[in-house]
């Protein structure tokens, strides 16, 4: 039995943190939506254009080209197993695609890990968010996760940067975005059951033991034992 793992939470919470760390772990690839509409909207065309705009002031892209872009990813062979959805579902009508999507080939979501934090901590953690130029897995904050050189990753050599989108504007807006678009998935994952709350406002490690333990603990009852 496959096993998807849907991680929901406020933009800053640490889904991509995490969803990097465990990815290794469970040996399931990490999908980030996010990560693909940057590579995308890198590309010279007049979709690029678009999407770089819509992201550039923190709207959502639409759900039509969203969900076609994940059910491409989802194909793909390292994605047989399943996969750590990071930042996809983000709208109800996407929610929904999911299911379907998954219920073609007689799958469904294993397990959503809601992370849970104040907007306050998410906007801290937002606001000192550098990432490395060479692989976007390696993160750090200026406060919270210093790397040992400023400005350089310490895995790779490479110089860190900053987001477009990781402006006060931008912030202020996906939280927004989030409140009234996303957070009506935590309900939507309540109602089936599917939800775990995990206590995101404390260090990386924690959490991600935390995190493990629910994960872990979903995939037992489920039989998903591969
Ligand atoms: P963060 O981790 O800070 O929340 P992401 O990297 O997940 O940011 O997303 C960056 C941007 O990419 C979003 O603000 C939005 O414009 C776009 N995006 C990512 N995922 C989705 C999605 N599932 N639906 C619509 N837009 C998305
Ligand atoms: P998301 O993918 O949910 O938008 P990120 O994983 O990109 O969140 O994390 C946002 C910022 O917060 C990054 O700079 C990251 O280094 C930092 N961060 C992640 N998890 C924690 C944590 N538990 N405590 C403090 N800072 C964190």
């Amino acid at each position: 039995m496959a096993t998807y793992i849907v991680l929901l939470g406020m933009p800053g919470a640490g889904k991509g943190t995490q969803a990097a760390i465990i990815s290794k772990d469970l040996g399931l690839p990490h999908i980030t939506s996010g990560g693909m509409f940057r590579e995308l909207a890198g590309q010279d065309t007049e979709l690029a254009r678009r999407v770089r705009e819509i992201m550039r002031r923190g709207d959502l892209v639409p759900d039509d080209l969203t969900v076609q872009i994940v059910r491409e990813r989802l194909e793909r062979p390292d994605a047989a197993g399943g996969a750590i959805l990071d930042g996809f579902p983000r709208t109800v009508p996407q929610a929904e695609a999911l299911d379907a999507l998954l219920a073609e080939n007689g799958h469904s979501v294993t397990v959503v890990p809601f992370f849970k934090l104040s907007k306050e901590e998410a906007l801290a953690r937002l606001g000192g968010r550098w990432i490395c130029s060479k692989d976007p897995n390696h993160m750090y904050h200026t406060r919270f996760n210093p790397p040992k050189v400023p400005g350089v990753c310490d895995i790779d050599g490479a110089p860190l940067y900053q987001r477009e989108d990781d402006t006060p504007e931008a912030h202020k807006q996906r939280i927004e975005v989030y409140m009234e678009r996303t957070a009506p998935l935590i309900e939507y994952y309540r109602d089936r059951g599917l939800l775990v709350e995990i206590n995101a406002e404390q260090p990386i490690e924690a959490v991600t033991a935390e995190l493990m333990a629910a994960i872990k603990e979903r995939i037992v009852e489920n039989g998903h034992s591969d």
